[in-house]
C-alpha cells in the first residue's frame, strides 16, 4: 500500500518505514564522519532508544564507540492496514545496519516501568553481555503503572496560577492565544512519579543487584530548562518538577552506589521537536522562533549533533564538561543571551501576518514529518509497501 501522512493535532497516526530507515541511515552517516570519543563505552543499555535523543544516543554508541547496544522502547508494530509506529520502523533500520557491521544489537519492546521489562533487560544482558558499562536512560512517557498497579499520569500544566500566552496553531499555522491551567498537587505528584527519576533509579538498582553493571560504569538522563519565556510552561510547571526530581536523582545514585564506582549525569539538551516535545502547548512557537534564529547564525542542531557533541566534545565518557551544579550543558547555544535577546524581540512582535517571518515553521514541520518518515530526501512516496517490518531481535 502507499503510505501518507495522516496528522492529529500533534501527532502523526502513520509512519513510513522507508523514511524511517533513511532517517536511521542519515544519522549513522552523521555519527561516522564527526564522532570522537575517546574511551567510549562497549556495551550500552539504551532506555527509550528507538526515537528523538534516545535513538540518536544508541547510533552514537553503535557507531562512534562500536559498542554492543540493548535498547528498550514502547512501540507498535505493523497491523493489517494500519502502519507500526515510527519507533519501530527506526529500530528494525538501526538493527539491519548494525547487523551489517557486525554490531551486537537487541532489542526489548515493553514497558520499561514493570518489573518484567527489566528482568527481562536483565536476562538479555547476562546472557549475551555479561555487564554494561553504561546505562542512558532517555524515556518520554505519558504514564506509568507502578508496581502495586496504581497508574500515574504526566501532565503539561502549570504551577501556581493558570498562564497565558501565545499559541502556533498547529492546524493552520496561525498564532493565537493559549491558557495552560495550573495543576493540582497531586498532578505535580503524579508528573514526578512519569518523568521524574524514580524509575532510573530502579533500574540502576536491578542491574546493581543483578551484577550486571560493570564497575565505573557512566549513567545520564536527559533533561530539558530552556529560558524563562517557558519557566511557566515548563521549568516551573509539572514536566519541571520532574526535571528537578531527576537532577536529585543524579546525586542519589551518585551516592547510593560510590563504592561501585558509578557516575550519573544529567546532560540538559536543546528543546527540538520530537514525538514527546510537541505535545507540549506553548513550546512549538517557541522552538519554531529559535530554529529559526540558530538556522540563521548557524547554531542550529538535531538530536544527532547534540549527542555526538555529548559523546564527543563533552566527554561524558570522560572528564565530563559540567557547569556549576554539575550539569552537562548541551543548551549551551539555545541559551546564549544573543539568542535569546532575539527570541525575545521576536517573541514580542509575532502574529499570524508575519509568522514566516519570524519564526522557522517550515523547519518546524519539516523535522514534525521526518520523525515519521516522510518528507525525507531519496524516498519514492508514490510506492507500493508492505507496511509489516521485521525487527531481527524481535521474534
Ligand atoms: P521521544 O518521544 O522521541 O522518545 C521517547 C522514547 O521513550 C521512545 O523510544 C519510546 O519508545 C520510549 N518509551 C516511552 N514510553 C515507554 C515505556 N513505558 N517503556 C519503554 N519505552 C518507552 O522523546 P525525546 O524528546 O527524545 O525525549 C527523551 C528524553 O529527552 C526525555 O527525558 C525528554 O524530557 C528529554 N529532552 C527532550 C527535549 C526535547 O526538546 N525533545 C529536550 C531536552 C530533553
Amino acid at each position: 500500500m502507499k503510505i501518507s501522512p495522516k496528522v492529529r493535532d500533534f501527532l502523526c497516526l502513520t509512519a513510513h518505514p522507508e523514511g524511517c530507515r533513511k532517517n536511521v541511515e542519515n544519522q549513522i552517516t552523521y555519527v561516522k564522519k564527526h564522532s570522537e570519543v575517546k574511551n567510549g563505552p562497549k556495551k550500552v543499555l539504551v532506555i527509550g532508544a528507538s526515537t528523538g535523543y534516545g535513538l540518536a544516543s544508541r547510533i552514537n554508541a553503535a557507531f562512534g564507540c562500536k559498542a554492543a547496544t540493548v535498547g528498550v522502547m514502547f512501540e507498535r508494530q505493523a497491523a493489517g492496514k494500519r502502519t507500526a509506529t515510527a519507533g519501530w520502523y527506526n529500530t528494525a533500520a538501526f538493527e539491519h545496519a548494525a547487523a551489517n557491521e557486525d554490531l551486537y544489537a537487541k532489542t526489548v519492546n515493553g514497558d520499561a516501568f514493570s518489573r518484567e521489562v527489566k528482568e527481562k533487560v536483565i536476562d538479555l544482558i547476562k546472557k549475551d553481555l555479561g555487564k554494561v558499562d553504561a546505562v542512558i536512560y532517555s524515556l518520554a512517557a505519558p504514564r506509568r503503572t507502578a508496581e502495586d498497579g496504581t497508574v500515574y499520569q504526566s501532565v503539561l500544566k502549570t504551577t501556581g496560577e493558570d498562564f497565558t500566552n501565545k499559541n502556533l496553531n498547529l492546524k493552520d499555522n496561525t498564532i493565537g492565544e493559549k491558557t495552560i491551567e495550573a495543576a493540582t498537587e497531586e498532578e505535580v505528584e503524579a508528573t514526578v512519579k512519569v518523568m521524574g527519576g524514580e524509575d532510573w533509579k530502579a533500574w540502576i538498582r536491578a542491574l546493581t543487584d543483578a551484577d550486571a553493571i560493570e564497575e565505573d560504569t557512566v549513567t545520564f538522563a536527559y533533561s530539558y530548562i530552556g529560558p524563562e519565556l517557558t519557566y511557566p510552561i515548563y521549568f516551573e510547571g509539572t514536566i519541571g518538577a520532574a526535571k528537578k526530581h531527576l537532577h536529585k536523582t543524579a546525586g542519589e545514585i551518585n551516592e547510593e552506589f560510590k563504592e561501585r564506582g558509578i557516575r550519573a549525569y544529567i546532560s540538559v539538551n536543546k528543546g527540538l521537536v520530537t514525538q514527546a516535545s510537541s505535545a507540549i502547548p506553548i513550546v512549538p512557537l517557541y522552538m519554531a522562533v529559535l530554529y529559526s534564529i540558530m538556522k540563521e547564525r548557524g547554531l542550529h542542531e538535531g538530536c544527532i549533533e547534540q549527542i555526538t557533541r555529548l559523546f564527543g566534545e563533552k566527554a561524558v565518557f570522560g572528564q565530563a564538561e559540567t557547569d556549576g551544579q554539575g550539569l552537562i550543558r548541551l543548551d549551551d547555544w539555545e541559551l546564549k543571551p544573543e539568542v535569546q535577546a532575539e527570541v525575545e524581540r521576536r517573541w514580542e512582535k509575532i502574529n499570524t501576518k508575519n509568522v514566516k517571518e519570524y519564526a522557522d515553521i517550515e523547519g518546524y514541520w519539516e523535522d514534525f514529518y521526518q520523525m515519521f518518515g516522510f518528507d525525507m530526501d531519496g524516498v519514492d512516496y508514490e510506492k507500493d509497501l508492505d507496511p509489516s517490518v521485521n525487527i531481527p531481535s524481535i521474534p
